[in-house]
């Protein structure tokens, strides 16, 4: 266990070209970084660059948009969450009409909440892009772990139901500066606030973030909240501490 100031909860360090300052970055402002993965065969590369370090650490993921091409991974996937607490970026991806395609999501992500259900205590980073309905149906009301909905995006009748399944969120900067994020934002209650930045996903001023910019998304909740920074930052650290993920 260590002890850290922030959480990014869901950043790729892998698609960056040179880790290393960003990994130098996290330890120097001391942001816990779950750096999550989009296919298992890239899990690797992730943890070698985790392993030397106090406050990085690597996720295994199966990212529904490449469960297309990529469904193949999914024994290698289900054997490697045995070697991490955190599992992401899975879930599912309503973007796609196909049916078939949404159904073969679905047998994938449910394989993955079984086997993460089995193995216990661990940590998801879950996509639900037009999929919000599904993916809190297929996690339940009981799952044995902690699942968070990074950059949750449904309706508000949505938030409310996965608030009483018992999900986290994770904030990020882009969903601070939208109109539809900040009414999300304002219905999140304190226990179940985290934040991420997605870097490279999310762009500013044409800046691919890195984890320093969960300081924007603080910033963004305690102004939607009506809060002072230092409570919206504190509220996160209880609650990374009440989830055994930094030292009380
Ligand atoms: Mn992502």
């Amino acid at each position: 266990m260590v002890a850290a100031e922030f959480i990014d909860a869901h950043f790729h360090l892998d698609l960056f070209k040179d880790p290393a300052p960003i990994i130098a970055e996290c330890e120097a402002r001391s942001i816990l970084t779950i750096a999550v993965t989009n296919a298992p065969s890239v899990f690797f590369h992730t943890q070698r660059l985790a392993s030397s370090t106090k406050l990085i650490r690597a996720s295994v993921g199966l990212h529904p948009e490449l469960v297309h091409s990529h469904a193949h991974e999914l024994p290698d996937m289900l054997r490697l969450m045995s070697e991490t607490r955190f599992i992401g970026e899975v879930g599912l991806d309503y973007c796609t009409t196909d049916e078939t395609l949404r159904a073969k999501q679905r047998k994938v992500f449910e394989a993955i909440l079984d086997r993460a259900a089995s193995l216990g205590d661990r940590v998801l980073s879950i996509h639900s892009r037009r999929a919000a309905g599904d993916v809190i149906k297929s996690v339940g009301t009981a799952f044995k772990g902690v699942a968070i909905l990074h950059w949750f995006s449904g309706s508000s009748r949505e938030l409310d139901r996965a608030i009483e399944a018992g999900f986290y969120f994770s904030v990020n900067p882009a969903m601070v500066q939208s109109k539809s994020g900040r009414t999300l934002i304002a219905g999140i209650p304190a226990e179940r606030l985290l934040t991420e930045t997605d870097g490279p996903f999310v762009e500013i001023k044409g800046t691919k973030l890195t984890p320093r910019s969960v300081q924007q998304a603080v910033n963004g909740v305690a102004e939607v909240w009506g809060a002072s920074v230092e409570s919206v930052a504190r509220t996160i650290r209880d609650n990374l501490k009440r989830l055994g993920l930094i030292e009380m």
